[in-house]
């Protein structure tokens, strides 16, 4: 088996039972949180593969190209080779901040993400949680960001192998104690940092963009905290209903969200 998805199948299941031993919320059954991670893990699969389709050839193309021409702003300056990992990386992430709060800030990309945002249940499996539109054009952006960036292969699979774990973990419904994720979210993005960010209340939704580093947040002004975590409630305040939480509800959450579908 592949290592990259052995270790993410080992990731899964140690924070799936993880969440179980130490929840920061109960959840109402076992059957309902089985059915909630199944659905959410349904659009993992699905998306994965339908980027691993359309995107497998295209990325190695477009980076062989900007490579054979010199292109990309990492090309213009020559670094040692671990600065220009290091530079490759913080950029890489400051795109993945950027990405993030175009998706609220740009309506037609806010009827895809919403389908993140719906979740009311938010754990590890909400990091699984997005529409195939979103991830395809994001996708399709990922190209022109590796030619600007002049990134290489292996600066993106580094990349990937340690956004991963984080996003899993702060998607997590892992009761961590408030000063260690205090601690922690000054460097990272942590699960209450991000809890904020699928608060139901818009104002805190747009906000904590971050993805690895939570500075982005604070440098641009959007770093948010609040004062009871506990007293968060995820989701959306229109789609809470049991009919947007099936695959089919999923799906059809941008036509909702875009105001072409009245009834669900
Ligand atoms: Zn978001
Ligand atoms: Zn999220």
């Amino acid at each position: 088996m592949d290592k990259q998805l052995f270790l993410a199948i080992f990731l899964i299941i140690g924070i799936f039972l993880a969440e179980g031993w130490f929840p920061f919320f109960k959840r109402p059954s076992k059957k309902k949180r089985l059915k909630h991670t199944g659905i959410n893990m349904i659009f993992g699969i699905g998306n994965g593969i339908i980027t691993k389709i359309l995107f497998t050839v295209s990325t190695v193309w477009v980076v062989r190209w900007a490579a054979d021409h010199g292109a990309g702003l990492l090309r213009v300056i020559t670094f040692p080779l671990f600065m220009q990992g290091v530079i490759a990386f913080l950029l890489f992430d400051l795109w993945m901040y950027w990405w993030h709060r175009f998706n609220h800030e740009y309506k037609f990309l806010w009827n895809f993400h919403s389908m993140h945002h719906t979740d009311t249940e938010m754990d590890a499996s909400t990091a699984f949680r997005f529409h195939p539109v979103e991830k395809i054009i994001s996708a399709l952006l990922m190209l022109l960001v590796f030619v600007s960036l002049g990134m290489d292969l292996i600066s993106f699979s580094i990349y990937s192998f340690v956004v991963s774990p984080i996003i899993l973990f702060h998607h997590s419904n892992i009761a961590l104690s408030d000063p260690i994720d205090r601690f922690f979210r000054h460097f990272i993005v942590t699960p209450n940092m991000h809890r904020v960010h699928h608060s139901k209340k818009r104002p805190e939704t747009d906000s904590n963009y971050s993805t690895v580093f939570s500075v982005w947040d604070r440098i641009f002004g959007t770093y948010k905290e609040v004062d009871d975590y506990r007293a968060i409630v995820f989701g959306l305040e229109k789609m809470r209903q049991p009919k947007w939480h099936t695959v089919k509800g999923m799906l059809w959450t941008p036509l909702y969200t875009a105001g072409i579908l009245k009834e669900g």
